[in-house]
């Protein structure tokens, strides 16, 4: 097992992989830009580097500053965490390189499963259903009024190096196509680096459901049931939970098998996610998959009793996995709300500032995932999560009232938060019986949050 493990990346997650190595008699590194000084994750881990100035590309994207630091420190191991450099096949590749082992896939999984397209092809192969749309990347706009012409309007065009809800545009007519195609692609360019779009059958107020896969080095592989995270907005998911309320033991286990035997097909090793749309006549497509642990992995954590980081460390080390599919049980109802730093009532804008005024939730059946305390600086330059607070209860309903009764006790001021937003969410009765899509933030608001995305 490793003796040392540096983590690049900051946050709750990162104070979540030192809470792992904690418990696994594992040393930890924290590394940290100027901005996250007084962050947590610096005062809990075993030592700490300062590796730039506070814009990501300074710090926690610097390559170079993260592997001296995990030079000077003599670590055996990197955890990415989610986000920043977790999804980089040219980052796994340096710390092979310098012999320091990558806590996520191969280079070789990220390069193939990061490139959305070259990702539903091999899995189609094998059997899994995809949405209609174009055979790989389209290169003009005539190109992209024939595809729509086959699979029939709405449409939406993605970037192929796309992630994190952006750079996707949904048309409904042939103008509005003709209008956006390029846009789309300097789009595409200026965000991700790469201009390639490609375009998908735009499936109507769908439901949001991945899997959770976890693979070993010896080719086995097995999955932890699936997430329903169809409460988002613009994209991006905002309340996740474990089980799916749509989903039967039948459909679960099939998919379940479908999502394994990807993985096994392409040599998968790791924690990774393997993401679904499902239509209102509960036809399954795969969308995507995602090569890291999620920001929403802990309701998987609460419903089977895996520690997942815990798991992808003792992989990463070249530890046989000791879970069998067959004693994988789901067992009871978790819901996770992602706490922000955003008003909800003014279109989810970024509220960042001092936390003069603090109180978590507490008492049975919560977890909070957390960095931040009374005093602490939102800083302005990264993600707007604070804090995640994950309900358990017997079934779907429990846990809806234990979530409101936590968030109840969760105080915060006095920036804003999404704590009222998951008040108001919790109430509303489509919510509680479980009838929801990725539309239905937008409805309930009786917004228009993406003027832009839904002419
Ligand atoms: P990202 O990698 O940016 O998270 P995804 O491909 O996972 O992008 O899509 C994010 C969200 O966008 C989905 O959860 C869904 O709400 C919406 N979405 C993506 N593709 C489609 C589609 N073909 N039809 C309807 N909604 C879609």
């Amino acid at each position: 097992m490793f003796s040392k493990i540096l983590i690049a990346n900051r946050g709750e997650i990162a104070l979540r992989i030192i809470r792992a190595c904690r418990e696994m008699g594992i040393r930890t590194v924290a590394v940290y830009s100027e901005a996250d000084r007084n962050s947590l994750h610096v005062r809990f881990a075993d030592e700490a580097i300062c590796i730039g100035q506070p814009a990501s590309s300074k710090s926690y994207l610097n390559i170079p500053a993260i592997i001296s630091a995990a030079e000077i420190t003599d670590v055996d191991a990197i955890h990415p965490g989610y986000g920043f450099l977790a999804e980089n096949a040219h980052f796994a590749e340096i710390c092979q390189s310098c012999h320091i082992a990558f806590i996520g896939p191969t280079p070789e999984n990220i390069r193939l499963m990061g490139d959305k397209m070259a990702a539903k092809n091999t899995v189609h192969k094998i059997g899994l259903p995809l949405v209609p749309g174009s055979d790989g990347v389209v290169k003009s706009k005539e190109e992209a009024l024939k595809v729509a012409k086959r699979i029939g309007y709405p449409v939406i065009i993605k970037a192929a190096a796309g992630g994190g809800g952006k750079g996707m545009r949904i048309c409904h007519n042939d103008i509005k196509l003709a209008s956006s195609f390029m846009t789309a692609q300097s789009e595409a360019e200026a965000n991700f680096g790469n201009p390639d779009v490609y375009i998908e059958k735009y499936v109507e107020k769908p439901r949001h459901v991945e899997f959770q896969i976890l693979a070993d080095t010896y080719g086995h592989v097995v999955h932890l049931g699936e997430r329903d995270c169809s409460i988002q907005r613009r994209h991006q998911k905002l309340l996740e939970e474990s089980p799916s309320c749509v989903l039967d033991n039948k459909t679960r286990k099939r998919l379940g098998e479908l999502a394994v035997k990807a993985c096994k097909s392409v040599n998968y090793v790791g924690a990774g996610t393997m993401e679904f749309l499902l239509d209102k006549n509960n036809n399954f497509y795969f969308m995507e998959m995602n090569t890291r642990i999620q920001v929403e992995h802990p309701v998987t954590e609460m419903v089977t009793g895996v520690d997942l980081v815990r798991e992808q460390i003792k992989i990463a080390a070249g530890e046989r996995l000791q879970l069998k599919q067959e004693n994988i049980r789901i067992e009871g109802a978790a819901i996770e709300c992602r706490i922000n730093a955003e008003d909800y009532e003014n279109n989810f804008m970024p509220s960042p500032g001092r936390i003069e005024l603090l109180n978590l939730p507490g008492g049975p059946h919560i977890r909070v995932d957390t960095h931040i305390y009374q005093g602490y600086e939102v800083p302005p330059y990264y993600d707007s999560l604070l804090a995640k607070v994950i309900a358990y209860g017997s079934d779907r309903q429990e846990a809806i009232k234990i979530m409101r009764r936590a968030l109840n006790e969760f105080n915060i001021g006095p920036i804003k938060s999404t704590v009222p937003f998951h008040m108001r969410l919790l109430e509303n009765s489509s919510f509680c019986k479980g009838d929801v899509s990725t539309h239905f933030v937008q409805e309930m608001l009786g917004t228009v949050q993406e003027p832009a995305q839904n002419e």
